[in-house]
């Protein structure tokens, strides 16, 4: 059964995304890629897209990051229906000199090097970069889109504790993202509600 009124695609959107505050935009130099600390799940499949990159990921990472590839993907897969495959393989964390645990991805700088490695070989940065990574703070739980306040409620500089941090709302916030992820056809028709029934009048 539906439970938000507005949809595209059957995706569902949850109004939350109008309302809920975030920062004036992503920037690992002030956060230094807190999100990526727990790693992430990408669809079964989209991990032979990574593997495919193998080698212009590992020429990217650096001294510390792990570069054998067959300790960057959890070894169980986990059934997951919000995945086209019906599975979703989860990036392995490492541990860095200083003894913090992050995704076997993200490198000292906090760059994610699938990211780095995408724009080196003169790919769109986010080709090669598993869907959620790209989308949060926003995730699509059950064929909704909404905010992911579980992930964000760990967070110290954009998460749902730091509302004196925040700037404007989580979709104005991500309008490349939501561009990306669901076109800019749906993009419109989620950005004409939003200004329709959250957007302050001038
Ligand atoms: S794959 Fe990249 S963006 Fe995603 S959690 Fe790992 S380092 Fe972060």
């Amino acid at each position: 059964m539906k439970e938000f009124p507005l949809e595209y695609n059957n995706l569902e959107i949850d109004p939350v995304i109008f309302t809920q505050g975030f920062v004036p935009g992503c920037n690992v130099k002030t956060c230094r890629g807190e999100c990526c600390d727990w790693g992430v799940y990408m669809d079964r499949d989209f991990k032979t897209v990574v593997m495919k990159f193998e080698e212009e990921i590992k020429s990217v990472m650096d001294e510390n990051q792990i570069k054998n590839s067959s300790k960057w993907f959890e070894k169980e897969l986990e059934e997951d229906t919000d995945f086209p495959s019906g599975q979703a393989a989860g990036t392995e964390l490492y541990k860095t000199p200083s003894g913090h645990n992050q995704c076997v991805f993200k490198d000292k700088r906090s760059y994610c090097s699938i990211q780095v490695a995408a724009v080196k070989n003169n790919m769109h940065k986010w080709a090669i970069k598993p869907k959620y990574c790209i989308m949060y703070p926003l995730t699509i739980i059950d064929d909704v889109l909404t905010y992911d306040d579980d992930h964000s409620s760990k967070l110290s500089y954009c998460g749902i504790k730091h509302k004196q941090n925040f700037t404007q709302t989580v979709f104005e916030a991500m309008t490349e993202e939501i561009r990306f992820i669901i076109g800019e056809d749906g993009y419109n028709h989620l950005n004409d509600y939003f200004i329709k029934h959250y957007k302050p009048k001038a």
